[in-house]
Formats: C-alpha cells, structure tokens, sequence
C-alpha cells in the first residue's frame, strides 16, 4: 500500500471524476480508493433510479425517491443535481463536509452539468474527465455490460457524444485521461495526482 503521502500530499483539493457512462470511471475511482485508503474517501451520490443488481443502498449510492430529491433540492442540501437520462441525481453538501471534516480528500464521480455546477458554486477541485477511445468502442463495452435496457443505453450514448463534445471546450477540465487500456490509464490518472510533475493537457 502507498499510504506514506498522507500528511505530505500538499495537494488536498477535492477529486472529481466525469465521462461518459461505461467509460470506466468507477473502477478507475475503486482502484485509487484501494491504493489510497487513508487519503481517500468516496462521496456516495444520491440518485431517484433503481438499484442496479448488486448494488447497495449507501454504499454505490444513496437511493432516493423523487419527492426525496426535490425535498433536498429546496433545502439547498445539494452542491450540485441534475437529471440524467430521466433520473435525478445529486451531491450532498454535508457528505463532503464530512469527508473533509474526517481529514480525507474527497473522491466523486459525477456528469458533465454537475461539473459545471460545482464550478460554478466556486468549490475548489480538480475536475478530471475519462475519455473513451472511441464512440464505437464504449458502445460495444456498455453493451458487453448488459446491465441496461437498449433504450437506456441509446439515451446514454446520446448524452456520452455531448459530453465528449463539452470535454473539449476550453477549461472544462484540468485534465482530460483517454481511457484505452485500464491499467495504464489508472497508472496515468494515479501519477497526475499524487506526483508534483508537469503534465500534457492530453495523455
Ligand atoms: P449511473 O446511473 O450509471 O450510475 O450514473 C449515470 C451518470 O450520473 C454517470 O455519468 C455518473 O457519473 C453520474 N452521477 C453519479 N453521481 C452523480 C452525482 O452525484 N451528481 C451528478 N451530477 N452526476 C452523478
């Protein structure tokens, strides 16, 4: 284990991770929690859609009902929320604190309006976007998955082009990782942020 940077790591901005669905992000956020425990803690999102089999409420995220959403949305309890693909999704600003509050620096996945959101609010992180090497081939991965209904995943690939389109925009991201081969990239994304290194807008 490489824990030996807590308490050296100078850099203990919140972590965000976006892509399109399928791209890889949350077992890219799962390996780097595995090497970095101490340092590490994974926002658990909230969101209105169902459990996927094997997931577990509180655990992959806090699943809610709608009334539940809006409820927390008028109550400001959110950082950021947005519908995706007909669900809603959102962070809750007091998990984050607690995270911070626990002396452990955030790890969250989120889409590309829930990125522009949290900047917009001014909270600090670094915004990291998984690119895929191709439409073609995260469509054969998503669909390789087959964990989602084919409309679900034409909706998912919809939004998958935007937001590669998005990534490309100006500032959008500090970092942009193409995602062609997962231990290399989780190598790439591990290097980027824990080793003080000048880095090439694109690996
Ligand atoms: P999924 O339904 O596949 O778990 O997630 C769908 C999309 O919602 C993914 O792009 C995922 O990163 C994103 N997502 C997960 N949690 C949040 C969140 O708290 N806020 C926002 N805006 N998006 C989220």
């Amino acid at each position: 284990n490489n824990d030996d940077e807590v308490g050296q790591l100078k850099d203990r901005r919140t972590i965000i991770i976006a892509g399109p669905s399928g791209v890889g992000k949350s077992t890219l956020i799962k390996m780097l929690l595995t090497k970095h425990p101490k340092l590490l803690e994974r926002k658990v999102s909230h969101t209105t859609r169902a459990p996927r089999e094997g997931e577990v409420d509180g655990q992959h995220y806090n699943f809610i009902t709608k009334e539940k959403h809006s409820m927390m949305r008028d109550a400001d309890e959110f950082l950021e929320y947005n519908n995706y693909n007909g669900n809603d999704y959102g962070t809750s600003r007091k998990l984050v604190e607690g995270i911070i509050a626990r002396g452990k620096i955030p790890v969250m996945e989120m889409e590309h309006h829930g990125i522009q959101q949290t900047r917009d609010n001014g909270f600090v992180a670094r915004f990291i976007f998984i690119e895929p090497k191709s439409l073609a081939e995260l469509e054969s991965r998503v669909r390789k998955r087959g964990d989602l209904s084919d409309t679900e995943i034409e909706g998912r690939l919809k939004i998958a082009k935007d937001e590669i389109e998005q990534s490309k925009l100006e500032g959008a991201y500090d970092h942009i990782f193409v995602n062609d081969n997962l231990d290399e990239t989780f190598e790439k994304l591990d290097a980027y942020l824990f080793e003080a290194k000048e880095h090439s807008k694109e690996d």
